[in-house]
């Protein structure tokens, strides 16, 4: 089976679990568990902030981050297609009673003015604007990332508006290995950052919130009241550090993976495939032109041993990843090739 579902399917290999497998443990929310407390201190390092907590899931460490900058009836300014705001269930608003101003982007990003435009006036009548988000690499749109500069004046103009800024990098590794630019250099504009070590690195679970001493121990309480408490987490966190030493610098591999895939996926009839969006590790493809759905298209792919997923109506998503080789990748173009030549079966459904 050739998975290309999601960054997330990777399974710990032998030298991982041996890592996970040795961890010195403690119970990290009684007391401390050393290991945790190596991770957070890496990756607060690795960002250029000062803390980080060691959280179960990107959904988690996004959903402290909005409570710990926002107040219930609050707004926070981002993309309309960001994980937050389309993949969380609905959690800002469910748990923290906080709203969201989505802008229309380009490739995952926004400009400067236009959050401008989108920040309330401090008046009685409106929601009051509390946080800027940004995501990078942006998912929904197809791994994309933020040119810097961008980024950096969009930060410039929510701190210039006294708001902060929190930046989604649950693929903020992948951003760094399509920029060559350090994660604390993207980060830098950032006051918070979510980081996940499940996807691009291939540990089994877990995410950090990132920033200030004063910021993360604020964060403390909202992972407890979310049930985010883990005990003997450094059986987790071992498997992260595992990753930072040995994965980080493998990260681009997938990036070509994806690329390979891109452009093989985007000379076939009826599919188009935005090249210019396609900077990372995720391939998305509009199959709309082939006249197939793409859950017919990813069942029928699915007979052949590759998983896609359905990523729209007419869309479908490709994730390269630690556990697929370069091989396996041109192996799925062709079976998608294949399954996209094939004349579509009668009696649809
Ligand atoms: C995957 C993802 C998340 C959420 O991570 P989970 O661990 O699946 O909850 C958040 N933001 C972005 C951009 C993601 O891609």
């Amino acid at each position: 089976m050739i998975d290309l579902r999601s960054d997330t399917v990777t399974k710990p290999g032998p030298e991982m679990r041996a890592a996970i497998a040795a961890a010195e443990v403690g119970d990290d929310v009684l007391g401390h568990d050393p290991t945790v407390e190596r991770l957070e201190h890496r990756v607060a390092e690795l960002l250029g902030k000062e803390a980080a907590l060691f959280v179960p899931s990107g959904t988690m460490a996004n959903q402290i981050a909005v409570r710990a900058h926002a107040r219930p009836g609050d707004e926070v300014i981002l993309e309309r297609g960001s994980h937050v705001l389309q993949f969380e269930a609905g959690a800002a608003a469910a748990l923290s009673g906080v709203g969201f101003w989505p802008i229309d982007g380009t490739r995952g990003t926004i400009t400067p003015d236009a959050v401008r435009r989108a920040i309330r006036p401090q008046v009685p009548h409106c929601p009051q604007t509390s946080l800027v988000w940004l995501e990078n690499t942006h998912n929904a749109a197809g791994g994309s990332v933020w040119p810097q500069d961008q980024l950096d004046a969009v930060a410039q103009v929510a701190h210039d508006a006294d708001l902060p800024v929190h930046l989604d990098g649950a693929r903020l590794w992948n951003a760094a290995a399509a920029t060559g630019l350090s994660p604390a250099r993207i980060a830098h504009h950032a006051d918070s950052v979510s980081v996940c070590v499940s996807k691009g690195l291939g540990a089994p679970v877990g995410s950090l919130v990132v920033g200030t001493r004063a910021f993360v121990d604020g964060c403390w309480v909202h992972r407890k009241r979310m049930g985010g408490g883990m005990r003997q987490s450094g059986l987790l966190a071992a498997g992260a550090l595992w990753a930072l030493d040995h994965l980080l610098d493998r990260v681009g591999e997938d990036h070509s993976n994806a690329r390979l895939f891109a452009e093989r996926a985007a000379g076939l009839p009826g599919v188009r495939v935005d090249l210019e969006a396609t900077q990372s590790n995720i391939v998305v493809l509009d199959v709309a032109e082939t006249g197939r759905t793409p859950i017919e298209l990813a069942t029928e792919l699915a007979k052949r041993d590759v998983l896609l997923v359905p990523f729209g109506v007419t869309l479908l998503r490709a994730v390269t990843h630690l556990d697929v080789s370069r091989e396996d990748v041109a192996r799925a173009a062709d079976v998608f090739a294949e399954v996209v030549s094939a004349p579509a079966a009668t009696g649809r459904g």
